[in-house]
Order: C-alpha cells, then sequence, then structure tokens
C-alpha cells in the first residue's frame, strides 16, 4: 500500500481509476481443458491478469517421507513469469511466491476431499503470465476449476475475491492502481456453497466496521464468480457427455 494523497483513485461521481463503480468486479473469463497433457487446466483472464492452471494427480506422493497415511497432500506452486510485470521478474520462487504456494495449498486442501487419497500428492502448478493485482485471488479460483476438470473429487469450489479501501472508501477487487495506492487489500478464499473462509490475509489497515463492509461485498462477489466458474465447467461436462455419446 502506497502514501499518494495526491493520486485521485474515486472521481466526483464515485467511480474508480478504470470507471467501475465501488462494487464491480472486472471482467472474469475461464476456460477448462487448455493443455492436452495435464490432467486438468485452467486459464483465466482476470482483468488484466492472465493465469494458466496445470493439475498432475492424484499420484503417490515422493519423496515417501512427505507422504500422509490418511490423506493426499496438495501441493500448490505459484510462479510468475518473468516477463509478468513491467519491470522483467527475476526468474524463480521468491519468499512471496513460497507464502502464496502455501496459503493456496491450505485453502485447496479444504476444498478437495483429500482423505478419499491416502499417500497420494496433487500438483498445482499455477502460472502467472500477466499481473495485474490480485494474482493469488485470480489463481485460487482458476486452480479450483482446474482441480474440478481434472475429475478430483471435492466438496465444494473455492473462489477468490479481494475486497480493499482506496480514497477513504471500501471497494471491490482492487486494481493495480488501487493496490499500489490503496490504503487496504483484503484477498480472501471462500467456500462457495458453504460461505467458509480458507484463505485469509491483509495488507494495510482497516477499522471492523469496514472490515465487515469489506467481506459483505466479498461474499456477494463469491456468487458472481461462483456462477463463472460453474458454466466454465458445465461446458466441460456437455462436451464430455457429447464425445461419449459418439463413441
Ligand atoms: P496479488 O497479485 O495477489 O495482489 P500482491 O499484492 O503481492 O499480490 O501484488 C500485487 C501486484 O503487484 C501483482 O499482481 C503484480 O502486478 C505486482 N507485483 C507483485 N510482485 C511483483 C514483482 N516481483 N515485480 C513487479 N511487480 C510485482
Amino acid at each position: 500500500m502506497g502514501t499518494a494523497s495526491d493520486i485521485k483513485l474515486i472521481d466526483e461521481n464515485g467511480l474508480r481509476i478504470d470507471g467501475r463503480s465501488p462494487t464491480e468486479l472486472r471482467p472474469i473469463k475461464i476456460e477448462t481443458d487448455v493443455l492436452d497433457r495435464a490432467d486438468g487446466s485452467a486459464f483465466i483472464e482476470w482483468g488484466g491478469n492472465k493465469i494458466l492452471v496445470a493439475v498432475y494427480g492424484p499420484r503417490e506422493a515422493y519423496p515417501k517421507h512427505t507422504q500422509d497415511i490418511e490423506k493426499a497432500i496438495i501441493k500448490a506452486r505459484y510462479n510468475m513469469a518473468a516477463f509478468s510485470v513491467d519491470e522483467r521478474k527475476r526468474p524463480g520462487p521468491d519468499r512471496r511466491s513460497i507464502e502464496i504456494s502455501k496459503v493456496i495449498s491450505e485453502a485447496l486442501s479444504n476444498a478437495v476431499m483429500v482423505e478419499q487419497f491416502p499417500r497420494a500428492q496433487i500438483d498445482v502448478f499455477i502460472e502467472v503470465l500477466q499481473a495485474d493485482a490480485g494474482t493469488r485471488i485470480a489463481g485460487l479460483t482458476a486452480a479450483s476449476v482446474a482441480l474440478a476438470s481434472a475429475g478430483i473429487p471435492m466438496r465444494d469450489l473455492v473462489v477468490g475475491c479481494a475486497a480493499g479501501k482506496v480514497d477513504g472508501q471500501i471497494v471491490l477487487d482492487l486494481g493495480k492502481e488501487e493496490d499500489n495506492f490503496g490504503e487496504a487489500d483484503l484477498p480472501m478464499g471462500i467456500l462457495a456453497k458453504s460461505g467458509k473462509v480458507v484463505l485469509m490475509q491483509m495488507d494495510g489497515d482497516l477499522s471492523a466496521e469496514e472490515f465487515d463492509k469489506a467481506t459483505e461485498l466479498i461474499l456477494d462477489a463469491v456468487k458472481r464468480i461462483n456462477e463463472i466458474q460453474r458454466e466454465a465447467l458445465a461446458g466441460k461436462f456437455v462436451s464430455l457427455a457429447l464425445e461419449r455419446g459418439g463413441e
């Protein structure tokens, strides 16, 4: 969160720097099965973010000492391509990507029926090709779809969404300038059906009331995002049925 009192993020009509209203999401598009050699895959465009997710597994966890005799372990790896940001990003893992990988792995473990696959591992590769703020929530949203498209049994889909504070106002889904110059950013992962929170992080500061307002905006948006996830998957299952029908 920067401090740039001279940058106006909300205009006199209450509209944001990209013309959105405070409760409006950036455009979101999700496509499944974009890769032939992964067990499941998804591509998400969320505002200026472009993220590809590939799922492999479940397969026997390796090295063996990482196995859990009761359940599968979900290994998400969040990676930003060198060309995904304005200044070339140094390739390879850094503290930020390790942290994001960990919280996304934990969030997804709450949605997948991990107990059905003892000693297994499920790899989730999240490749950020173009970053424009909110990559962890967009990556999480797409990862959940990629897991479902792999046919991995899931209790629920996880939806990622953020809200934050810019120019003193609570707004949904911060864009890049809002993320840079706003006062707070609150990314969350929510289970679509149960509404349970499975990921929560915060940058900046919010009062208790502001926090409640931000959560309310997120929970409302979760329904809209989940609809897009389900449409992406419905297309897949229709085409699968057609393939079978043609056999
Ligand atoms: P998120 O992408 O989940 O919002 P951050 O708040 O850490 O995560 O990052 C916000 C945005 O800042 C990213 O989406 C990306 O556009 C930019 N960013 C993050 N890391 C880097 C980096 N190493 N170099 C350049 N830009 C970055």
